[in-house]
């Protein structure tokens, strides 16, 4: 069959609101043309994140009725602890709320002021926690991913020329971990190579310096190898998960991503005296070294959901639904970065509308005009978001690029969901021309996007 279908069928309904473009025109302008500041019943698809909005399993909620709430020693926690056993092969497993406070663990036992901590691409907590110790973090991207028009098939890869010129003139002291992002969040959901991650792994060990993995979305990133690299398709997920993580001295985790869950993380590592000072830490400020900040029935979740991820089944849907959407847009005419990546499709909002400027923010035009053509709300990865404003003088000066990401979460939508994305976004496109930018009225000092208030620089809703 070349049908690909979704592999399960829905028992539990959430019903989505449809609303009239009227309605959508004065909700956007209450919010101040920001998505994050709506409701989110007044959306119909919501793209904003794959992050904590995955659906869950039968199986995942039969965990959580098993959950045990006993704060020391719970079987939940020993059901979690086995999972990431099995699956990753580290010897301590720390569990955390999230993703981000297995990097502060992490990262505030390793680091000094002063160091260097080298990443394929920072993700934004990631090289917050690592500012946060006086270190400095530092993207060694491989050439062949910078440019979003130039399909490759593993865009993620790190450079490793650089980390290796890095390590020798630096010197190993000043970087006390070396880290890789699976899949590139921040570099568009690209994968790495397991080439790429071999060699970064010998060239940690030849100069004795840890090698940890931004883990979140390893399952996505084992299936593009197995589809993508040589020598590679003949073996299970697992297996290609294993070895993965058989380079590397730990990682860190969210288990809002490929964890398939709605709230979690972890930390894990083979050094013993490192762990016990982590524990510490995380006793200090976010629990008990057998539940982390987490509910026994979070754990059941977790530890149900990581082998989830694995299926390939899934897996091929998963891949099937974020790839259908990226090619129907851009053989409507829509310029994405390419190839799509596992999580997300990233149109080039600067490239879509060349009428509007960067500082006219092309990116917001095109988020709010997609919740208005389709109830559609997605996220502006552009100026907004990246860009920065003179204290002094208010001058602002343009991010990289201008993208808009529409994330998928994990199994939540249909294809007919997909097929209207791909109507909506087309129906917008046709229409382009008669599009301007927009304006920030109101921001904050730090991480404005979530919060700032904008003005449409045309006629709104009228088109
Ligand atoms: C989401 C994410 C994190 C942080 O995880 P949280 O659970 O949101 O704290 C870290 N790295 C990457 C690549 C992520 O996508």
């Amino acid at each position: 069959m070349k049908t690909i279908i979704e592999p399960f069928r829905i028992r539990t309904v959430e019903p989505i609101r449809m609303t009239t473009q009227g309605e959508r025109r004065g909700l956007l302008e209450k919010a101040g043309y920001n998505p994050f500041l709506l409701r989110s019943d007044d959306v119909l698809l919501d793209l904003l994140t794959d992050s904590g909005t995955s659906a869950m399993s039968a199986e995942q909620w039969a965990g959580i009725q098993r959950g045990d709430e006993s704060y020391a020693g719970s079987p939940s926690f020993y059901r979690f602890e086995k999972a990431v056993h099995e699956i990753f092969g580290f010897e301590h497993v720390i569990p955390t709320h999230q993703g981000r406070a297995a990097e502060r663990i992490l990262f505030s036992t390793l680091c000094k002021p002063g160091d260097i901590v080298p990443n394929n691409t920072h993700f934004d907590t990631t090289r917050a926690n690592v500012q946060a110790t006086g270190a400095t973090p530092l993207d060694l991207p491989a050439p062949h991913g910078l440019d979003p028009a130039v399909p490759h098939p593993f865009k993620g890869d790190m450079d490793t020329d650089r980390l290796v010129e890095l390590l020798e003139t630096e010197g190993p002291e000043r970087v006390p971990v070396v880290m890789v992002t699976i899949t590139n969040n921040t570099g568009g959901g690209q994968p790495v190579s397991l080439a790429n991650l071999r060699e970064v792994s010998r060239i940690c060990r030849d100069f004795g310096v840890p090698f940890y993995i931004d883990a979140c979305r390893f399952a996505e990133n084992a299936w593009f190898i197995k589809q993508r690299e040589e020598g590679q398709g003949e073996r299970t997920i697992p297996e290609i998960v294993r070895e993965i993580f058989s380079l590397a001295d730990g990682c860190t985790m969210s288990a809002k991503k490929d964890g398939l869950a709605n709230i979690g993380g972890f930390l894990a590592l083979n050094d013993e005296s490192l762990a016990r000072r982590e524990k510490n830490l995380l006793i200090l400020t976010e629990g008990f070294p057998t539940y982390g900040g987490l509910a026994g029935r979070d754990l059941e979740a977790i530890a149900v959901g990581l082998h989830e991820v694995l299926e390939e089944d899934y897996l091929e849907y998963r891949h099937a639904s974020v790839r259908y959407l990226g090619e129907a847009i851009s053989e409507g005419g829509v310029p994405i970065m390419q190839p799509p990546g596992g999580h997300a499709v990233y149109i080039d909002a600067a490239a879509l509308l060349p009428h509007v400027p960067p500082l006219e923010l092309p990116g917001q035009t095109v988020v709010c005009e997609l919740y208005l053509e389709g109830g559609i709300r997605c996220v502006e990865v552009g100026t907004v978001m990246f860009g920065s404003r003179d204290p002094d003088t208010g001058e602002e000066t343009p991010a990289s690029m201008e993208l808009v990401r529409l994330a998928l979460p994990r199994r939540v939508y249909t294809q007919s969901h997909v097929d209207y994305m791909v109507e909506a976004i087309l129906s917008f496109a046709d229409r382009r021309e008669s599009v301007g930018g927009f304006r920030m009225v109101e921001q904050e000092p730090v991480l404005r996007h979530f919060t700032a208030r904008f003005e449409p620089l045309y006629e709104f809703g009228t088109g």
